[in-house]
């Protein structure tokens, strides 16, 4: 029922009983193995750079009709493929089988609209000074790049990196998430079967740290992007910044929710239940400090502690599951630590709050805790899991304060009816994205990223190949 898994090298699958080193990939909802991950040695890894720095002296060759009819036919067999790479993401990392589907459709649509954009990667015309001259600027692939990806999305955070490059003319070697690996393999069946040539896309596995330190060092690679968290992405910067390297670093953030008592408090309190159930919270964008106006406070608290009453938790495979497992059982561990720490500053649980035991499984309930002090560890680091920390405000300026006062700028989210204190609001959050009265982002043709220690850098939108691309300034006298 799992997949086999494998390694990519140089256009060939390399799978565990290859290999002399090997991994156990766990089934979260269980705690049991499931699967056998082949590491990469050094050789392999030695193998994966030369194979994407000859395939790289062809591919930047390559028109970008050519890039994109490969980019398109990726979609394609995405979404042919979808019910078997959906069942591989729920196995490995837990979701449930109906949001492992909408990752697949949304990694689906990356690659189409990156067929499409990498048609319209222009240069540009500068007016001279001197008649005779004629000056301009093409936009050229930066070479061999390094990717390493996250569990949450396994697909999708790869997808986005892999198509990117692609479109570019960029060759990659990526590192996908130990943890839940079945959708990069998944993916790496795919660009070979839709034709993309041998050593353009490796995909290798391995102890984290010391395959991004064999990678970012080595002289053939030229870009590092990163999704992950902010301690390892400075980690990352830092070695890639001390070998001049490109990079980008989509890291974590702590999203502020501001409700105004002019909100739709009910509509808000919905919504925002809908994104804090979503992959257990563990999303990058989740909304994670929740500021409510004290005129809104009981009322918001209600609708969302009843409506993440009603979220079945279970195996995300069950169909009427809408909330799996966490993806290991280390995020269990901290979401107790941050409950835990909390109710001691003064917090109140008003729902969850005690790790599920029983099933084998890496479960945690939705959890409410109302009148979170600012100064509890979980209003100052990510949870990263289902656990909603709500407080209240009653001044504007000083709810801005207290949202801007941590390190992280990635996504927030405001809910008000007054356009006056939307755009006030969305003018002076710091952060890479802001939602108002909804969640409108991560969609291809929009840039997602951070900024602050969130990272730097955009997945997504015109911005996407920005990363991968250098700039060449061309002044010709005839
Ligand atoms: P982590 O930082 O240990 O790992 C995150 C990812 O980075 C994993 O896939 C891991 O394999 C990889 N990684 C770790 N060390 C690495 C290294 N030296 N070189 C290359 N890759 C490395 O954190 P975790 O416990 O797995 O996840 C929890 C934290 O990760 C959360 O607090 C969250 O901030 C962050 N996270 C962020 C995103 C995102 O989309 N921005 C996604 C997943 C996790």
């Amino acid at each position: 029922m799992y997949p086999e898994l494998s390694m990519y090298i140089d256009g060939k699958f390399i799978s565990a009983a290859d290999v002399e080193k090997t991994q156990d990939v766990l089934n979260p909802a269980t705690g049991k193995p499931i699967g056998k991950l082949p590491h990469a040695s050094k050789n392999d890894l030695d193998r994966a750079l030369a194979a994407a720095q000859k395939a790289f002296e062809s591919w930047k060759r390559t028109s970008p009709l050519e890039r994109s009819k490969i980019l398109r036919r990726v979609a394609e067999l995405a979404r042919e493929r979808s019910e078997e790479i959906a069942r591989g993401i729920t196995m490995d990392m837990g979701k449930p089988i109906a949001e492992s589907r909408i990752e697949v459709a949304a990694g689906a649509e990356h690659a189409e609209w990156h067929a499409e954009e990498c048609r319209r990667i222009y240069g540009r015309v500068i007016p001279p000074r001197n008649p005779s001259v004629r000056q301009y600027t093409v936009r050229e692939p930066v070479g061999v790049c390094v990717a390493f990806t996250p569990w949450n999305f396994p697909l999708n955070q790869a997808i986005r990196k892999m198509v990117a490059a692609i479109g570019a003319g960029c060759t990659m070697i990526l590192k996908g998430p130990e943890d839940s690996p079945s959708a990069v393999v998944a993916l790496a069946k795919i660009f070979h079967d839709a034709g993309l040539p041998p050593g353009c896309m490796n995909i290798v596995w391995g102890v984290p740290a010391e395959v991004s330190q064999h990678l970012v060092t080595s002289p053939i690679v030229r870009k590092v992007s990163f999704t992950g968290s902010v301690p390892v992405g400075k980690q990352l910067a830092a070695l890639a910044g001390a070998h001049m390297k490109r990079v980008t670093m989509e890291l974590g953030g702590h999203s502020p929710v501001l409700v105004f008592d002019d909100a739709d408090v009910e509509q808000a309190a919905t919504v925002l239940a809908g994104l804090k159930q979503r992959n257990a919270g563990q999303v990058c964008v989740a909304p994670s400090r929740f500021y409510v106006h004290e005129k809104a406070y009981d009322r918001f608290l209600s609708v969302f502690v009843d409506a993440l009453q009603k979220v079945k938790v279970g195996d995300g495979l069950e169909a009427d599951t809408r909330m799996g497992p966490l993806a290991h059982q280390r995020r269990v561990a901290a979401m107790q630590q941050f409950v835990d720490e909390a109710v001691t500053c003064g917090a109140t649980a008003m729902l969850g709050g005690e790790a599920l035991s029983g099933s084998g499984g890496f479960f945690f309930p939705p959890t409410v805790l109302r009148d979170v002090p600012d100064t509890a560890r979980i209003m100052l680091e990510e949870p990263f899991g289902p656990v909603a920390p709500v407080t209240r405000f009653s001044d504007t300026d000083d709810v801005l304060r207290r949202a801007n006062s941590l390190p992280f700028g990635l996504a927030s989210y405001v809910f008000t009816n007054s356009l006056k204190t939307a755009r006030y609001v969305s003018n002076n959050l710091e952060a890479g994205m802001v939602n108002v009265n909804h969640f409108g982002i991560a969609l291809a043709e929009t840039p997602f990223g951070g900024i602050k220690d969130s990272g730097m850098g955009s997945e997504g939108g015109i911005e996407s190949f920005d990363g991968y691309l250098n700039t060449k300034f061309i002044s010709e006298l005839s």
